[in-house]
């Protein structure tokens, strides 16, 4: 165990694949903290869906040993959806390594969670990686970095995660700038919950960061918000595996087994001391506010029991998804769950299928809608799916969130960039140039015109090179109603959606053409249709799979020929009626897509 002096704490924070979780290798392998026959790409990614989409997902701490020094790191997403992971992890530690792709430069994530890293008064190490790459400007990138952190060139790191060029020189940084914890050994046990996960047979696991004092395992313990009172039944710390140590002290990062059993007893941001101690509890964070909802039922061959159970362990190491119980007359029971943005949605909902074995009906993600209605009596109800949309004839007016939104863009893509914020009724408030090269748009927009293939639309129009990170700013009023999907004759709900009303005939008509190249064909035809209260506005049809009745039929017995056709007719007429068409899940991202 070290002392206080030969401690040192930090994140890796950067753009979405700028190189976080390769030079967290590179750290680990320099260390010998991952024994060579254990070492893969990315070895902080540890769940298989990270894996294998080559993203990271989740904040994952690993304690690492150099010479006299514990060098405790935080890996952290990229990904705008996960920024929670990210602030988290923020506050667990005093630095932080801000890593900048030598081919890609300063992103929307870069200045987002450099922002977030300095409102923390966190020290930051400013990175240049994939030196390795040809045709870097790695002058130009090294002239942005100068500006935007008021340091001088000589202070940026140049390094390749890849091949290890420089590694040795950011860990000298880590142990000359960062400073060691602040903290007090001898005070009460004060300890920051920053993360958890649900182990099937030891219960919670908090992650922690321990301010003050230590713990042993055996101790009593106490969770100052929600006065859960508990004892250590392990302590330890992370190599990445989670590894008994028996104690923790005041500056370091490690878990603790507390044994118990539910997310409402172990929050993040909770302070954990010991019994008949008086602490100031340590500002933990604010409560996240999930953006985006959907319905999640459960598909066949699961129970409403299984998700919930299933889901409440999945928010145990995701402390940004909210839920809530759901009642659909077609789908039963389910809970309406929020989450940060569609990526952190879809990453769920494959969770919960990998981890959970458990798979799940979604209907399509909507934004929360504020309603402000006239009957019974005035009120204001939050709309946070398609369904809950009141009778128009009680509705006064409809409000929906905006985000500030900020894009950076190469300054040549800024009139495709604007163009594309224009069409999807957003607002430019001001235009900063990084340098000649690179532009930062500022504005607002919309939630609900970002999450119609937003994102996608801003890579087309920039050869892939702007990248938005966006808050929320507030409400405003908006005119928007539902619009149904009718599949075979019957209303499906999970595919109903709130859409702008001068929009809708067009949407109606590009989500029933896009459905009809997801939806599988059937033995009979399918109509698909889109319909505003009650009314056809779009329509199309997958024409039957035909099976050839006849092909058994040699020769050319006419009759007999035709009365297998006929048979065939009423066979397909029967399951028209009775038909119903299991609607895949690419369905619900084929209505987003316009
Ligand atoms: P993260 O999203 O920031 O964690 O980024 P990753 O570590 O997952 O890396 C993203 C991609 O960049 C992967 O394909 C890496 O192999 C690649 N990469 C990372 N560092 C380097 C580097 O120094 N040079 C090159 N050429 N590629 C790199
Ligand atoms: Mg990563």
């Amino acid at each position: 165990m070290a002392d206080l002096i030969h401690i040192r704490n930090f994140c890796i924070i950067a753009h979405i694949d700028h190189g976080k979780s390769t030079l967290a290798d590179r750290l680990l392998e320099l260390t010998h903290t991952v024994a060579a026959r254990e070492m893969r790409n990315q070895v902080l990614d540890q769940l298989d869906i990270e894996r294998e989409r080559g993203i990271t997902v989740k904040l994952a701490p690993v304690r690492m040993k150099w010479k006299d020094y514990e060098l405790n790191l935080i890996d952290t997403p990229g990904h705008v959806d996960f920024s929670y992971e990210v602030s988290r992890s923020l506050a667990a530690v005093e630095g932080a390594l801000l890593v900048v792709d030598a081919s890609q430069g300063i992103q929307a994530q870069t200045l987002a969670n450099l922002e977030l890293a300095k409102r923390q008064g966190l020290t930051v190490i400013p990175i240049i990686n994939k030196i390795d790459l040809p045709n870097i400007e790695l002058d130009t990138i090294t002239n942005e970095l100068t500006h935007l952190l008021s340091c001088r060139a000589a202070d940026i790191l140049r390094v390749s995660a890849k091949d290890g060029t420089g590694i040795e020189h950011v860990i000298d940084r880590i142990i000359n700038d960062i400073p060691p914890p602040p903290g007090k050994l001898e005070a009460p046990l004060r300890a920051l919950i920053f993360d958890s996960i649900y182990d099937p047979y030891q219960g919670v696991v908090v992650y922690v960061r321990l301010v003050d004092g230590r713990v042993t395992s055996g101790q009593d313990l106490v969770l100052t918000m929600t006065k859960s009172n508990t004892s250590a039944l392990a302590v330890g710390m992370f190599t990445p595996k989670l590894i008994p140590t028996n104690n923790l002290q005041a500056g370091e990062i490690g878990y603790i087994v507390t044994g118990l059993k539910t997310v409402r007893q172990a929050r993040v941001g909770d302070t954990i001391t010991t019994p008949g101690h008086q602490i100031t509890p340590l500002p933990g964070y604010r409560e996240i506010q999930p953006m985006v909802f959907a319905g999640f039922f459960p598909a066949e061959g699961a129970s409403y029991e299984h998700l919930r159970e299933a889901m409440d362990k999945l928010r145990l190491n995701d402390a940004a998804v909210q839920t809530e119980p759901e009642h659909s007359p077609a789908l039963g029971s389910g809970l309406r769950c929020g989450f940060l943005g569609l990526l952190h949605l879809d990453i769920v909902r494959e969770r919960l299928q990998r981890e959970y074995q458990l798979p799940v009906i979604i209907t399509v993600p909507s934004v929360a809608y504020h309603v402000y209605i006239n009957s019974p009596s005035p009120d204001l109800v939050v709309v946070r799916s398609p369904l809950e949309l009141p009778d128009q004839s009680k509705v006064i007016r409809i409000e929906e969130p905006i985000m500030n939104i900020r894009i950076v863009t190469p300054a040549d893509r800024l009139g495709g960039v604007l163009e594309t914020l224009q069409k999807r009724r957003g607002r430019l408030t001001n235009i900063e140039y990084l340098d000649q090269y690179r532009a930062v748009v500022h504005g607002s927009m919309p939630l609900a015109s970002m999450l119609t293939d937003f994102y996608d639309t801003l890579k087309s129009v920039s050869a892939g090179y702007a990248s938005i990170n966006y808050e929320l700013s507030g409400y405003q009023s908006t005119d928007v109603i539902r619009l149904d999907i009718i599949v075979a004759g019957e209303a499906v709900e999970s595919l109903a959606s709130i859409v702008y009303r001068d929009e809708s005939y067009r949407v109606g008509r590009q989500i029933v053409e896009s459905l009809k190249t997801v939806l599988p064909r059937q033995q009979f035809e399918v109509k698909i249709q889109a319909a505003i209260g009650g009314t056809i506005i779009a329509a199309e049809r997958i024409p039957p799979l035909r099976k050839d009745v006849t092909a058994k039929l040699y020769g050319g017995d006419v009759t007999r020929k035709r009365k297998l056709l006929e048979k065939q007719k009423k066979g397909k007429r029967r399951m028209k009626t009775l038909g119903r068409v299991a609607i895949p899940q690419s369905a619900y991202f084929a209505v987003l897509k316009r």
